[in-house]
């Protein structure tokens, strides 16, 4: 109890100077599959204070819990194909309902389409789109050697974040993360994502950043471009 109320007070603290200087806009992570939006999150929302909003994260717990909207979304995912518009908008709505939302959040694998960018527009601001870049021959080794610690969330990769020995045993992964389900994939991301790219860089809100380098390189990049 002594803990929750002492954390409020920093936090309301917190807030003041946030207000006053008006940081109330979200950061958006953008790439291909693969391309290590999951990965470099946890250092950004440290960074930032934003947290982390991903839309495959949500729709994989809505499956496992087996709602409505997981049925619903599974088929798409399992498929390789993007979810409909109209559930992914819905979703991201009610989660920035959430007090922690307040300041702005850090978008990972959202939004995907023009559609859904031009749904966010109209409830935050956007204050800076970080696009990594790697290209398709590097998407492939990536995303079927990804592997996930269930217990934590962690993500590994069989040969570039081998997972240590412990955990090894435990380390599970995604249903989607085949070879045939990642080139649709690629091709959804080429044709329904990709152009948003140019989308953010004419509204002056893209940031390139080479990531077909190792993990900690591309941290170090976009910890400096923040
Ligand atoms: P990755 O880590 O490979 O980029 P995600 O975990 O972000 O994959 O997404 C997994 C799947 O969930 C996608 O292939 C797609 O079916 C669905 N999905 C996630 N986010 C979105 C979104 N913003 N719009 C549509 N579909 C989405
Ligand atoms: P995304 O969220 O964009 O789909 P992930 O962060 O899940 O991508 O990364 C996909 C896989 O590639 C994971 O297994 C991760 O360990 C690995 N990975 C991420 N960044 C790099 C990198 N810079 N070099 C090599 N492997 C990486």
């Amino acid at each position: 109890m002594g803990t929750s109320g002492g954390s409020r007070i920093v936090s309301d603290r917190y807030h003041c100077q946030l207000g006053r200087i008006h940081v109330t806009g979200s950061i958006v992570l953008f790439g291909p599959p693969g391309a290590g939006k999951g990965t470099q999150a946890g250092r950004i929302s440290e960074l930032t204070g934003k947290p982390q909003v991903s839309t495959g994260d949500m729709l994989r717990s809505a499956v496992a819990k087996g709602t409505d909207l997981g049925h619903e979304a599974k088929t798409f995912m399992e498929a390789g194909l993007l979810v409909p518009d109209s559930i992914i908008i819905g979703l991201i709505s009610e989660r920035l309902t959430n007090d922690d939302a307040a300041n702005g959040v850090l978008f990972d694998g959202f939004p995907r389409t023009i559609p859904q960018a031009e749904a966010l527009a109209e409830i935050v601001s956007v204050e800076a789109v970080i696009s990594i870049e790697v290209p398709d021959e590097s998407i492939v080794e990536r995303i079927v050697g990804r592997r996930m610690d269930p217990e934590t969330g962690e993500i590994y990769h069989i040969h570039f974040k081998p997972p240590p020995e412990d955990i090894s045993a435990r380390v599970v992964q995604r249903k989607d993360d085949t070879e045939d389900t990642v080139r649709s994939r690629l091709a959804a991301y080429h044709e329904q994502t990709a152009p948003l790219a140019k989308w953010y860089s004419e509204q002056g809100l893209l940031i390139r950043i080479d990531g077909n380098r190792p993990i900690e390189d591309v941290g170090n990049s976009i910890a400096s471009m923040l």
